[in-house]
């Protein structure tokens, strides 16, 4: 799922993702990049670190007139996530087209933030790299955009972070500082163990990033304490500091540091785009900064509770009480005959389900489906020859467990390459193949047609439920009354993949409706 409507409001890439296809016209160098899906749509292979490369590359050119310069064995910025981060520092120091000055730890060979803040800004840089590739680049991408004069591009030994890179400058007060810091401990974590839940979606791209690039010693939290504590010397010498995340667990115990040291003014973000979410702290010790508010948990909490739902009429409802009833249901409120019938269905389906306490005249049940029973063989064959065309690295376990269609993925948005799990590496391409062995062998077992009354298809029927700790999805059903109808909802619990719910609503509906026009 595209998680670019949560893109910073300023992004220019949040309503306009790139077009492929004009890009490719315009650009040569791109075009060799970009193929033609099956539905006549321009894609760029993201886990083709040159196409990675080209794409940013253009889109600077393009949106931006910047000209770069990145070799393939160093980490390759995406754009979009880079202007998201470049958005909220604007936000922290109410810097949109003001001078500012700025520092960039780690600015990599690209130089990219330095390069943006620049150009979108006109902000001075002090951009700092230990690692003598990223720094040559960095310096050559500086001056083949006559940025000289806002960007200082300077080399610093491995130990250093802010300290000694100031330590000559002891007058100017720094806006800001920004970093995107190696992410990783060790090549474990390099390499996603830990990192990623097994079920979710594969990386969708490849990993790019030298050692010094992607791993640090006790990996971003100890990078980030280290930044934390030459804050706390350098305390007001810069009005914010900053630092993006690639986990979101670094948040909390780095915040608790900030708390502990007495840091006054703390805040933090996320930012989304295509399937990648970075997150960023920032803390301050000054008192009259505007502290951005954290994203609303409010609000995220309002959309995943509004559930999926529909309503049966009075006219259904009598009918469904006297199916249920010869099923030997005895309750007498809708919501029993209702429940009953569902959980005959859910049997059937084998979707795990019990009951959870409630009030008078409303059923609850809790959910469990560990396998996607509900979709039928050919729409489910529609959606693996899309998914085997789409997606050639579902995860094997996910798509052997369940043959239920993967989250979708829209090869246009962002690539994702620089997560911990996006840097999987070469053990991706052995999930690939194993994944489309895998998956053509439910094709074919999906060729079943529906045989049971309820339309559950013939390939649910009759096999023990699998075991719960590989669920696909989780959600609590509930039945209401309201006014002479009843209303069926579905509340999001956790899963995947919200399209499975959506589906099995669906079903649940037909199934039920079926029975009535039936009768
Ligand atoms: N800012 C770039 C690169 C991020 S990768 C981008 O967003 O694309 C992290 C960078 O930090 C690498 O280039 C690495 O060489 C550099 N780095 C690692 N330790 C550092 C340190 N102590 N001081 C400055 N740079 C460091």
């Amino acid at each position: 799922m595209s998680l670019n409507k949560s893109m910073h409001p300023r992004n220019r890439y949040k309503d306009k993702p790139p077009d492929f296809a004009y890009l490719a016209s315009k650009y040569p160098q791109f075009q060799q990049h970009v193929n033609t899906n099956m539905t006549g749509r321009a894609v760029v292979n993201f886990k083709e670190p040159e196409a990675v490369r080209a794409l940013t590359c253009t889109l600077l050119k393009e949106d931006f007139g910047l000209t770069i310069e990145i070799p393939l064995e160093r980490l390759i910025p995406t754009v979009p996530l880079r202007l998201n981060y470049i958005h909220w520092v604007e936000d922290l120091i109410d810097g949109q087209k003001q001078p500012r000055r700025g520092i960039d730890i780690g600015t990599g060979a690209s130089c990219i933030y330095p390069l943006l803040g620049a150009t979108m800004n006109g902000w001075y840089f002090l951009a700092t790299e230990v690692d003598d590739i990223c720094f040559d680049y960095a310096t050559r991408n500086v001056e083949q955009n006559r940025l000289s004069d806002l960007v200082k591009v300077v080399k610093v030994p491995q130990k250093t972070l802010l300290m000694d890179a100031l330590k000559e400058e002891t007058e100017i007060v720094y806006d800001f500082c920004m970093c995107n810091p190696p992410f990783f401990a060790n090549q474990l974590e390099a390499k996603g163990v830990n990192s990623r839940n097994a079920r979710r979606p594969p990386p969708s791209s490849v990993n790019t990033g030298g050692v010094t690039e992607i791993m640090a010693e006790g990996g971003e939290l100890e990078f980030v304490k280290r930044i934390i504590h030459d804050s706390l010397q350098l305390k007001k010498r810069l009005r914010w500091y900053s630092c993006m995340l690639g986990k979101k667990c670094s948040l909390a115990p780095l915040k608790e540091e900030l708390r502990k040291q007495g840091v006054p003014k703390v805040t933090h973000t996320e930012f989304c785009q295509g399937r990648t979410m970075r997150w960023a702290l920032a803390w301050s010790f000054y008192d009259d900064v505007t502290v951005p508010s954290p994203p609303s948990k409010k609000r995220k909490l309002e959309k995943v509770r509004k559930p999926l739902s529909f309503t049966l009429p009075e006219v259904a409802l009598k009918e469904l009480q006297v199916k249920a009833r010869a099923l030997g249901c005895t309750g007498r409120h809708p919501a029993d005959a209702i429940t009953s019938l569902l959980e005959k269905t859910l049997t059937e389906l084998r979707v795990l389900h019990k009951g959870v306490p409630c009030q008078e005249g409303e059923r609850s049940l809790h959910l469990t489906a560990v396998e996607n029973t509900w979709l039928h063989g050919r729409q489910k064959r529609r959606e693996q020859t899309r998914h085997l065309r789409e997606l050639p690295r579902a995860p094997q376990g996910a798509a052997a467990a369940t043959c239920a269609p993967p989250p979708r993925q829209d090869k246009q948005e962002e690539p994702s390459q620089e997560s911990a799990a996006e840097r999987v590496g070469e053990s991706a391409a052995a999930d690939t193949l194993a994944t489309g062995g895998a998956g053509k062998e439910k094709v074919a077992g999906v060729e079943k047609r529906c045989a049971s009354e309820t339309g559950v298809p013939e390939d649910a029927a009759g096999e023990l439920p699998l075991k719960e700790e590989h669920f696909l999805f989780k959600c609590l059903l509930n039945v209401l009354q309201e006014d002479s109808a009843a209303v069926v909802e579905m509340h999001w619990l956790q899963g995947d993949n919200k399209d499975l719910m959506n589906q099995l609503c669906t079903f649940l509906r037909n199934s039920l409706l079926r029975s009535v026009a039936k009768s």
